[in-house]
């Protein structure tokens, strides 16, 4: 099985793609983590990725595409995969046809989470991250069993640098302009399924697992 995760910044994509990978036994593969991972170890992607990522701004596409198409050569995708985070603007979407082409591949569906902005906002400016994993918490919503520390490994909760006021009003407005194109582009593929992302993170999930069954 073969995903696509669209939906703005805080409607649950990570946290609906960890379930999903569990329970499909696909791979997760989020441009976001593996971003942070570059900036964490100092690499030159990371570097180059930086200012962007702090102001809230796209990363260059060429700089985006260079990566994906070095993940999607991974053996442990072969299994299927969700791409959370990626394609984020229509040259990434195309690219990515172009790839999966070249590879022989199809894609089985685009998943669309639908949330308003005020509840976002909401969502995250109080997510929190694990430091090791990348697992996403919220403090009220979603909180962690123990405060500050990851339920899976124990690693060290933090706040995003871009989950502040200025990032994500500026992602929001990046999503509206140059990600929500990306919605027409799939429903004219038939491939989109549009998702209320508002509500319990399980009900969501079932409304998830519906449309899975039917593809
Ligand atoms: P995305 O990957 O789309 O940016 P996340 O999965 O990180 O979003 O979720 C954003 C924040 O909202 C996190 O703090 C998460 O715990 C919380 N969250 C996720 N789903 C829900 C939900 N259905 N209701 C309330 N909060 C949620
Ligand atoms: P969110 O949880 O808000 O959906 P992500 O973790 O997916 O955010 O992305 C964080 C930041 O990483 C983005 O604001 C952007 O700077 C960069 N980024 C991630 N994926 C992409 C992409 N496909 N194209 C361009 N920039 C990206």
């Amino acid at each position: 099985m073969k995903l696509i995760f669209l939906g703005p910044p805080g409607a649950g994509k990570g946290t609906q793609a960890e379930k999903i990978c569990k329970d499909y036994d696909i791979v997760q593969l989020s441009t976001g983590d593996i971003l942070r991972t570059n900036r964490k170890h100092g690499t030159e992607l990371g570097k180059k990725a930086q200012s962007y990522m702090d102001a809230g701004e796209l990363v260059p596409d060429q700089i985006i595409i260079d990566m994906i198409k070095e993940e999607l050569k991974k053996p442990e995708l072969n299994k299927g995969y969700i791409l959370d985070g990626f394609p984020r603007t229509v040259p990434q979407a195309e690219e990515l046809d172009k790839l999966m082409k070249e590879m022989g591949q199809n894609l089985d569906a685009v998943l669309i989470l639908e949330v308003q902005n005020e509840e976002l906002v909401r969502r995250l400016t109080s997510r929190r991250i694990c430091r090791t994993c990348g697992k996403s918490y919220h403090l009220i919503y979603n909180p962690p069993k123990v405060e500050g520390v990851c339920n899976v490994d124990g690693g060290e909760l933090y706040q995003r640098d871009d989950d502040k006021e200025e990032p994500i009003r500026n992602r929001l407005q990046v999503y509206e302009n140059q990600t929500m194109p990306l919605i027409e582009y799939y429903i004219s593929k038939n491939m989109a399924h549009k998702i209320d992302g508002i509500g319990k993170i399980k009900e969501i999930y079932s409304k998830i697992q519906e449309v899975l069954e039917k593809i």
